[in-house]
């Protein structure tokens, strides 16, 4: 598309709809590819801007652009967010009656939608209005779902295919934060979009700190971690319940303001706990890997992996939430044998054995490299780091070599000799 009318219509719809005078990287370049009329797979991280990917060009298209996402409970957010812009939008699920559901058809039908979000639950139910005519473009949020190489795999995902075979014309853009090579791989094959432009943003973030270390007395130096940190909120993850709950009451009868989270607290108690710690009534929280999920918080200063994730995905994910706003934020991973142990006995089994014990191994190749661990990170995601970066422990302090020659010759000639 010719810069002038980019100008002339991707601009004033940017500052219009959403208030912002300039795109971030890569949203222009991948806004064009999808105005074009081609497949599109945008992998960037969580924060980095995908939905105006998908919005805007909504907003030009003649139609309705449907949005696939698995998150039900933010569908009704993002649509009065979208609403609330001026823009016509509206989601489509189980939850409501059929007089509301063939309102919204009828609104397809007549082009008064702009988007419409769709659970891939729900889908069957669209067959009406499946048609070239009518939906101007398709995304596809939470892309890595659809791929069992990914780290959250949903079934109801694995019927998208369908999309390309029935709507051939229309463009597709998948969207995702985390997939590793063969996961993108997986993406297209199932979509049926094996050319679709691959648009990769950078995985760098560079304001937080990697660390990992030996976790020989790691309450203890949870402990002393947090004490310096009174006044900054992070989260410190555990892989099991009672696990949550023991380090919180340890940090409590240290004075901090912290408090445990997992699955099986009621409702009620997991929103007060997000909400405290939203508004800083609770300053850390000790969770499974349930809490994170939608929750936006931007001065997150620290994020503590009490045991060992179970693969570089879940990490990236987790650590990620640290450091949002963009200032100094420490990720800081503590390291056993024992965490593999205990992971490879979870996999044990499972249909996918092999290659979670593959993700894992690479978790744990991870947490013993002794090499600048950003470029092991980024590498995993098959981004290229040219320098070491300077903000991570192995690049604080390296590990010093020596010339044990003579050393080892000595002590095998002591063997020897004996
Ligand atoms: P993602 O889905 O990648 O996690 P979002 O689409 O939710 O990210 O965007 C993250 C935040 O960035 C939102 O608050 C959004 O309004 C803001 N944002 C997106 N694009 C721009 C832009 N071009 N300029 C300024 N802010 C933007
Ligand atoms: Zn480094």
């Amino acid at each position: 598309m010719a810069e002038a009318i980019l100008h002339e219509h991707l601009y004033p719809t940017l500052k219009k709809y959403f208030g912002y005078d300039q795109f971030r990287p890569q949203q222009k370049e991948i806004i064009t590819n999808v105005l074009e009329g081609n497949d599109t797979l945008v992998i960037m991280p969580t924060g980095g801007g995908k939905s105006i990917c998908y919005q805007l060009p909504a907003l030009l298209f003649e139609g309705v652009t449907l949005v696939i996402s698995p998150l039900i409970a933010l569908m009704k957010d993002q649509v009065d967010g979208l609403n609330a812009n001026g823009i016509e939008a509206e989601y489509f699920n189980s939850s409501q009656d059929s007089l509301k559901q063939q309102e919204i058809l009828d609104q397809v039908a007549q082009k008064k939608l702009k988007l419409l979000y769709v659970a891939p639950e729900s889908l069957s139910a669209l067959n009406d209005i499946l048609k070239e005519s009518y939906i101007s473009c398709i995304a596809i949020d939470e892309a890595h779902c659809i791929s069992s190489w990914g780290h959250d795999f949903r079934p109801s995902y694995q019927q998208l295919g369908f999309l390309k075979r029935s709507l051939p014309q229309t463009p597709i853009i998948a969207l995702t934060a985390t997939a590793d090579k063969a996961t993108r791989q997986d993406i297209l094959e199932q979509l049926n979009i094996p050319n679709a432009q691959q648009f990769l943003s950078s995985f760098d973030r560079k304001n937080i700190k990697l660390e990992v270390r030996p976790a020989e007395n790691r309450v203890k130096q949870i402990l002393d971690f947090v004490e310096k940190r009174r006044e900054e909120s992070g989260i410190i993850y555990c892989l099991s319940r009672k696990g949550t709950e023991k380090l919180a009451e340890k940090l409590q009868h240290k004075g901090i303001k912290a408090t445990a989270y997992h699955a099986g607290l009621s409702f009620e108690d997991r929103s007060k706990v997000q909400e405290d710690f939203i508004f800083d009534k609770t300053k850390v929280v000790c969770a499974t890997v349930a809490f994170g999920m939608g929750i936006d918080k931007s001065n997150v200063r620290f994020v503590i992996h009490y045991n060992m994730p179970k693969n570089i995905e879940g990490y990236y994910q987790e650590i990620g939430r640290a450091g949002r706003d963009g200032l100094a934020s420490n990720a800081l991973l503590f390291h056993t044998y024992a965490d593999v142990i205990q992971l490879r006995r979870f996999t044990a089994g499972a249909s996918n054995e092999d290659l979670q014990n593959a993700k894992l191994d690479r978790m744990k190749e991870f947490a013993e490299a002794t090499d600048c661990r950003r470029k092991i990170l980024l590498g995993y995601f098959g981004e290229y780091l040219e320098e070491n970066c300077g903000n991570c422990d192995v690049c604080e302090n390296p590990p010093r070599f020596f010339d044990g020659t003579i050393y080892a010759q000595k002590l095998l000639s002591c063997v020897a000799r004996l």
